[in-house]
């Protein structure tokens, strides 16, 4: 598995992932879209990336900033995979919860519905004949069990700390600030804060995890660094916090 970070935040998502196939040179995959199409070709290539052998681009939801590219990226030939909002009814590319999907050879995702403010909100469970990882971005929760599964690396939303937000919120109240009012109750209904994203992990078997990475931290209500030691503290693996604006720390 190799791994970059291009975006990552409520400002736009967009990750460039290769996972290893026996036979084959490995599969290259863009998770997410949310940034405008000569973005993405501008990080990528900052990176000494190529939109030519992505194989596959795989969207979780209709919000701009994971698939504000996946119309110009289809134009432009390249497969994108999505819900009904994204992919219309083309059944080659549409995913739907509970319905495995082959995006290449020897590649499979496996979408769930996950709990956010956007229709049919996915996320993945994508598996080469070589490694499996775990993709859940913009969520409250999911229900899906996945204990079973031996997931190599996980890639999942911590968008903010209750402890934080909760001030926050309070004083919005005081204050009577509706906009901000409105906004960590968006947030609070539709985003997973440190402490779900380490009740789910709990629940997953990581005896074979290598890495977990948490994606779209709140540049407000999260601390980066807090959140990397908590993580891998708690459940003794490394983990690596993806930066809005591409990279990883
Ligand atoms: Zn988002
Ligand atoms: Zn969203």
């Amino acid at each position: 598995m190799e791994f970059r970070c291009l975006a990552s935040s409520s400002a736009g998502n967009c990750y460039h992932i290769t996972l290893n196939r026996k036979d084959l040179p490995p599969v290259v995959l863009l998770l997410e879209a949310g940034l405008p199409y000569a973005e993405i070709l501008r990080r990528m290539s900052s990176e000494g990336l190529d939109l030519r052998p992505v194989d596959a681009v795989l969207i979780t939801h209709n919000h701009k900033d994971h698939s504000a590219a996946s119309g110009d990226l289809r134009r432009r030939g390249k497969r994108v995979y999505g819900n009904r909002l994204i992919v219309g009814d083309d059944q080659d590319t549409l995913l739907e919860a509970g319905r495995i999907k082959t995006v290449a050879a020897e590649t499979r995702v496996y979408p769930f519905s996950v709990e956010h403010d956007a229709e049919d909100s996915l996320g993945f469970v994508i598996y080469t004949d070589m490694e499996m990882i775990l993709f859940v971005n913009d969520c409250k929760y999911f229900a899906e069990d996945l204990s079973k599964q031996k997931f190599d690396y996980i890639f999942i939303e911590s968008n903010y700390d209750g402890r934080v937000i909760h001030f926050a919120y309070e004083a919005a109240k005081d204050q009577k600030n509706n906009i901000d009012i409105d906004r960590y109750e968006r947030l609070l209904n539709s985003h997973m804060s440190i402490a779900h994203t380490c009740d789910h992990l709990k629940k997953l078997d990581l005896s074979n995890c290598k890495g977990i990475f948490l994606m779209h931290l709140s540049g407000r209500h999260a601390n980066p660094n807090l959140f990397k030691q908590r993580v891998s503290k708690e459940f003794g693996k490394p983990c690596f916090v993806c930066r809005k604006s591409g990279g990883i720390l």
